[in-house]
């Protein structure tokens, strides 16, 4: 297997494998989208809500705000603290939200204890807020994985394609009809030859190919090369997300692997 870094940005990253099948690179865009531990508001405690929004409503708002923390491997798994799930500063992030109206709750009013702890975005709109009109909510968020329930889900947009393969024969006539058909605009005319400015960008439509009436387009999968994407919410780095998946299916592989031993 061979990694080839394309892009990598605080919030995305994109490379390439080469080697694998599909549900190995299957396999790194599910751990990404629902074993990585990450911040999410747990429980709350609500003290007065006058607002035009039933709690219930309320707390599913506070449970989707991405929540970051500077240094997020100093908390703990509820299940895996030391305090045994019974709720400590270790795995328990207490927080509160005080606002009157006039005028909009922002998650920027969802205060935490812990100064390292914050919303990733200041602006989400919560709830807008009468004259008069009044929440004070109470509660803590624990660290928790998507798979038990998608408001710790980090990554937003994890997906994989094909390595498009793309050739241009010496058939082509340079009419430029597939340039007009390319919908990623990585078809250009050059010398009277059409020529593949991005191949990665491809996303294997085949427009091009069904638009060239002298067949010279040739556009294929390359079938054990993955282009990998993945980006998240900002709560957790794209680059430690994928760190954290490859490290679950690595823990997971190692745990049937002695397991089957047992029966050798
Ligand atoms: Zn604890």
């Amino acid at each position: 297997m061979k990694v080839e870094l394309l892009e990598l940005k605080e919030n995305r990253v994109r490379f390439l494998l080469k080697g694998v099948s599909a549900a190995f690179a299957n396999g790194i865009r599910r751990a990404a989208l629902a074993e990585v531990p990450n911040l999410a508001i747990d429980e709350i405690a609500l003290y007065d809500n006058t607002s035009v929004l039933f709690d219930e409503q309320l707390a599913l708002r506070l449970g989707l705000v991405p929540i970051t923390a500077e240094d997020p491997s100093v908390f703990s798994l509820p299940e895996e603290c030391q305090c045994g799930g019974a709720g400590c500063p270790g795995c328990r992030l207490d927080f509160m939200v005080t606002v009157e109206g006039p005028g909009m709750v922002y998650s920027r009013d969802i205060k935490f204890t812990d100064p390292s702890v914050r919303p990733v975005v200041d602006t989400i709109p919560l709830v807008v807020l009468g004259e008069g009109e009044k929440v004070v909510i109470e509660g803590y968020a624990t660290l928790g994985v998507a798979r038990s329930h998608a408001k710790w889900n980090a990554g937003t947009l994890c997906g994989y394609k094909n390595l498009p393969k793309i050739e241009i024969g010496p058939e082509c006539n340079g009419c430029g009809k597939c340039i007009a058909e390319c919908a990623r605009n990585i078809l250009v005319l050059e010398a009277e030859r059409i020529k593949v400015t991005d191949p990665l960008n491809c996303s294997l439509c085949k427009l091009c190919v069904r638009a060239c009436e002298t067949g010279a387009v040739k556009v294929e999968p390359v079938l054990d090369c993955f282009v990998l994407s993945i980006e998240g919410d900002g709560s957790v780095k794209a680059r430690d997300m994928v760190w954290m998946a490859t490290s679950e299916i690595r823990k997971r592989a190692e745990y049937l692997g002695n397991w089957l031993a047992e029966f050798a």
